[in-house]
Order: structure tokens, then C-alpha cells, then sequence
């Protein structure tokens, strides 16, 4: 099947109310427009320098979500036509986003990174420490935190994803309860090819997928 195809067949088997995310990277202009003519209306990406490129060429018709971990000198490019980043995991990179948007008179909507799996090495905020650091952000004027993005472990089998969507989940209602001001619990994102049923199932209404769209990356 080709990449019309691959968006049509997901798009049609969505739950009402699932936002498809199309996870870019390393894909060529034109198979992103082959993906955006079927239907796709969000791309992703966790490459500063690649998705913008990628923007120069392909503009507004989609909008654009940072899925990565940019660089302090990225962020400058970065939040002149990103309409969500998704990956806020300090205090120091939602400053700096603050100040970039400040100097542009905008507010940059953010999903904050939960690393459900405790991971060492993978970047995101532990679950427990999640709460402390978006009543941090709320203080900062030009960032508005909307929900939350985890990756969880990688695994051949996408039911060993379920308890780290949940505890994700947990981290987010738990939020959502605190009514803190200029925080607006509305989008987790969970869940890529191997395991979006899964994510949906616990409670994801973003869902990011490359390889079911694209085809296996090089
Ligand atoms: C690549 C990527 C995805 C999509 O992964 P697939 O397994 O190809 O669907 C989702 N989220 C992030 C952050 C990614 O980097």
C-alpha cells in the first residue's frame, strides 16, 4: 500500500475524537504532501533543522508540532511556526521558549514529556515530579501548557505499553484536578504505529504515527 492509502486506512478506523499526528522525520517533502492530500492535517517532528526545511517547502497548509529536544539556539526558529511543542521537560527550556515568544508577543502551547518508564537515559519529566514543574511554567506568560506527551519503554509486544499510558494518564487527570490557572489539561499524546490502539484505549487523543504511514525508516 502507498502513503494515501496507509493515512486513509488509519483515518478510517480512528475513534471520533483521536487527533492523527504524522511523525515526519526523515521523510521527503513529497511523501509528507502525498500524506497531507489524503487527509493528514498535523505533522511532527523531532529534527529542528529538518522540519524546518521541510516547512520552507511545504508552509501552512499543516500544522506543525515539535516532537524533539532542541537545542537552546533551535528554539528561536522553532517558535515562529510551531503551533505545539510537545516534548517541555525543564524549567530551563520552557524559560527560554517564554523568552523566544515573549520577544514575539506570542504564547507557545506545550505538551510537558512524561518519562512513564523512568528511563535514565530518554529525556521527559519522571511522574512524580511532573505537578512541580508545570506549576513552574504556569508562571511564565508567554507558555500555556495543554496536556501532556509520553513515549514509554519501547517494546516488540504493545500490550507491555499499557501501565505506562496509564500511570501517564493518572499524571494528567490528577493535574487537570488542581485547576491551576493558565494550564488547560486538554491533549495527552501517546502511542505510535506499534502501539496507538493501546494508548487510545487508555485514554490518548493525540496519536503519532511515522512507520504505518511512511513504511520502515532507513
Ligand atoms: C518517530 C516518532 C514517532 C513515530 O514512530 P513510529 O513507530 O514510526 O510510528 C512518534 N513519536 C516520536 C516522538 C517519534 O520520534
Amino acid at each position: 500500500m502507498g502513503i494515501r492509502e496507509n493515512v486513509r486506512a488509519i483515518l478510517k478506523k480512528l475513534p471520533e475524537g483521536i487527533i492523527l499526528e504524522a511523525a515526519i522525520k526523515t521523510k521527503t517533502t513529497k511523501e509528507i504532501l502525498e500524506a497531507i492530500d489524503a487527509g493528514i492535517k498535523i505533522v511532527g517532528d523531532n529534527y529542528a533543522q529538518e522540519m524546518e526545511n521541510r516547512y520552507k517547502e511545504i508552509g501552512n497548509k499543516v500544522k506543525w508540532h515539535f516532537i524533539g529536544h532542541p537545542q537552546k539556539n533551535k528554539v528561536r526558529k522553532l517558535v515562529k511556526f510551531v503551533s505545539l511543542i510537545e516534548t517541555i521537560d525543564s524549567i530551563k527550556l520552557a524559560e527560554e521558549i517564554n523568552k523566544r515568544c515573549s520577544a514575539l508577543d506570542k504564547v507557545m502551547p506545550v505538551l510537558v514529556e512524561v518519562n512513564s518508564g523512568k528511563e535514565i537515559q530518554k529525556a521527559g519529566v519522571f511522574p512524580e515530579n511532573t505537578e512541580k514543574l508545570i506549576i513552574e511554567i504556569s508562571k511564565l506568560p508567554h507558555i500555556k501548557v495543554l496536556g501532556l506527551m509520553t513515549m514509554g519503554p519501547r517494546f516488540g509486544n504493545p500490550e507491555d505499553s499499557r501501565p505506562y499510558f496509564i500511570e501517564t494518564k493518572k499524571v494528567f487527570e490528577k493535574i487537570k484536578t488542581l485547576k491551576l490557572p493558565n494550564i488547560e489539561m486538554k491533549y495527552l499524546s501517546m502511542g505510535m504505529t506499534n502501539s496507538y490502539k493501546i494508548a487510545i484505549e487508555e485514554g490518548a487523543n493525540i496519536v503519532r504515527i511515522g512507520t504505518l504511514i511512511f513504511g520502515e525508516r532507513k
